[in-house]
């Protein structure tokens, strides 16, 4: 008989890890410090933007109407009146007929509504000849066109990118309100697990998960607390759960997550805590267990690799982001042509890895123990739990990795 006849929908796994994610709290950091961070709260224009109108090329200040039907062989003549000076105002109105120098930048003197660029005028005596007409408005920014004072420029929940510190610069927010990164404890179980330094002996191999799943943890924001290698003795894995459970805001839980005997994840948080779903209708993934001490959201990860990968990235990623309080973006996604049938059973989730080239998607058939379809893949498809498979040559989507 299966031990995993209690298995839940994927969809039951995230809307749980959503319910047990809790946000952590606020920070404030230098706007030199913030790009990558996620903004804590709404970010409101403080002051109007540009604060005047402005040209945005370097040329002459004119009346659009002076310049209707200029070209190279009949130019539009404007009596050159004066230069613009960076930052100040000009001290009369241009009166039509006249032109006045602007650098970008620069104030749009009253009694203009366009700027001329310089490559399209050339000097004659106290002259400028204008050799292409300009439309109203052409080559200005207009008062507040850019931001208006008191509308939010930036919103809560985005990860804030290289313009958006741009941004937040131009809006005088020199201190930033964030999210703390939320700290997440990496467990990674099993007695025949040795670090990296060594060279594994027969029946050994390497902990390959801690690096794999606090990289993923990295890339989301949050900061890895890696608690080692723990053997597979109950009082070990007690001691370093609770460690971890006193230190962090989410602990993540490599192997002994199967419902077998010598499993112990489940046991060992149900004692601290309590185990809200053990099996989850994925593969690979199926042993996957949520829980929680506490507050503190406990996921116990199935040992394979590439499905303790599938699993993250399905269901701890929710969890991740939540916390962080991120809007986060939907995975990236391309459609391929299937380059051969890949059955799958009903009732579960089956997620295969995919090399995508030229539009063309081959899956990569292979156990969950296997570690090069990891690297070969650039992504998976996904077939629904009410799916028999998907046939050669239709088009699919795949999530990228
Ligand atoms: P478990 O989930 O503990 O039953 O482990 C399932 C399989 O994954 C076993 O073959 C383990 O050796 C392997 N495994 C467990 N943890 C890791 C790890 N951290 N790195 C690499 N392989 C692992
Ligand atoms: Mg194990």
């Amino acid at each position: 008989m299966s031990l995993f006849l209690s298995v839940v929908p994927v969809s039951e796994a995230v809307a749980t890890v959503h319910r047990l994610a809790g946000l952590v709290p606020h920070e404030t950091v230098p706007l030199a410090e913030a790009c990558g961070r996620v903004l804590a709260a709404d970010v409101h224009a403080d002051v109007d933007i540009p604060g005047f109108t402005r040209s945005v090329m370097d040329g002459y200040a004119v009346r659009a109407a002076d310049t209707t039907g200029a070209g190279d062989a009949v130019p539009a003549m404007l009596t050159l009146r004066g230069r613009i000076l960076m930052g100040k105002t000009a001290d009369q109105p241009v009166k039509p007929g006249e032109c006045c120098y602007i650098p970008t930048g620069g104030i749009l003197p009253e009694g203009t509504d366009a700027v001329v660029m310089a490559e399209n005028t050339e000097p004659f005596g106290d002259n400028i000849l204008v050799k292409k007409p300009v439309a109203h408005n052409e080559n200005v920014l207009q008062y507040n066109e850019d931001f208006k004072k008191g509308e939010t420029v930036l919103s809560r929940g985005r990860r804030l990118s290289a313009q958006d510190v741009g941004i937040l610069a131009a809006v005088g927010c020199a201190d930033v309100p964030v999210t703390r990164k939320p700290k997440i404890g990496i467990l990674s179980t099993g007695n025949e697990l040795v670090p990296v330094t060594e060279t594994p002996k027969i029946g050994q191999v390497r902990d390959v998960n801690s690096y794999v799943i606090a990289a993923f943890v990295s890339d989301h924001e949050c900061i890895p607390v890696t608690y080692g290698i723990v053997r597979d003795d109950r009082a070990t894995f007690e001691a370093a759960l609770a460690r971890a459970v006193g230190e962090c805001d989410a602990v993540l839980i490599s192997g002994g997550s199967s419902k077998d005997d010598r499993d112990m994840a489940a046991a060992v948080i149900a004692q601290r805590g309590e185990v809200l779903i053990h099996g989850v209708a994925i593969a690979p993934g199926k042993p996957t267990i949520i829980g929680r001490c506490g507050t503190i959201p406990v996921i116990g990860l199935p040992g394979h690799p590439a499905a303790t990968f599938i699993v993250i990235v399905v269901i701890v990623r929710h969890l991740l982001d939540d916390m962080t309080g991120s809007a986060a973006p939907e995975p990236v996604t391309v459609t391929a042509k299937l380059a051969m049938n890949v059955p799958s059973t009903k009732g579960r989730e089956d997620y295969i890895r995919v090399s995508v080239r030229d539009g063309i998607a081959t899956p990569l058939f292979g156990k969950s123990g296997l570690l090069n379809t990891l690297a070969k893949s650039n992504g998976v498809i996904r077939i629904p739990a009410e799916s028999e498979g998907i046939e050669t040559g239709r088009q699919v989507e795949i999530i990228l990795w």
